[in-house]
């Protein structure tokens, strides 16, 4: 597993609703670093980032590509990146962000989820992954409805 080092983007992007924190707000016990580690909420202790895990490059850390990437299985559905924007100057073109997001989306098999610093969420992906996604979904949701 790496270490956050400078990075503290989940800090400021997530809610963590143990201490009443909203999304887009930097949390009010961070100063450089978390001032409450040691008894910092399960939502902050359990969650690694995809990048964290080791499973993006080691210049696409957060807080240089501007972009979070979570890594989940949704049940009967398959795997998807969620990735949200944390720093929307980072993703301009050409940019480390700009890259990393072109290249989950390129991936085969990958769907991503952006949600940009609105909230509003995208699905993204090759078409035929997206096709895939979105039938599998609805079958799964109309399996739960009967
Ligand atoms: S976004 Fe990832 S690398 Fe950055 S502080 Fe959170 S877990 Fe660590
Ligand atoms: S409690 Fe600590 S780890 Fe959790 S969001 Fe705040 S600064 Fe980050």
């Amino acid at each position: 597993m790496r270490d956050c080092g400078k990075c503290n983007a989940c800090c400021i992007i997530f809610p963590i609703s143990e201490i009443k924190k909203e999304r887009n707000t930097k949390c009010k016990y961070l100063d450089g670093s978390c001032t409450i580690y040691a008894t910092r909420p399960k939502t902050c202790s359990s969650y690694d980032c995809s990048w964290l895990k080791g499973n993006l490059m080691e210049n696409e850390r957060p807080d240089l590509s501007g972009l979070i990437v979570t890594n989940s299985i949704i049940e009967s559905v398959g795997p998807v990146s969620t990735v949200h924007v944390v720093y929307e100057d980072l993703i301009e073109q050409g940019t480390i962000g700009s890259l990393l997001l072109n290249r989950l989306i390129k991936e085969e098999n990958e769907i991503v989820m952006f949600q940009k610093l609105t909230g509003n969420v995208s699905v993204l992906g090759r078409p035929e992954n997206i096709k895939n996604f979105m039938a599998k979904a609805v079958e799964v949701r109309e399996q739960r409805i009967q």
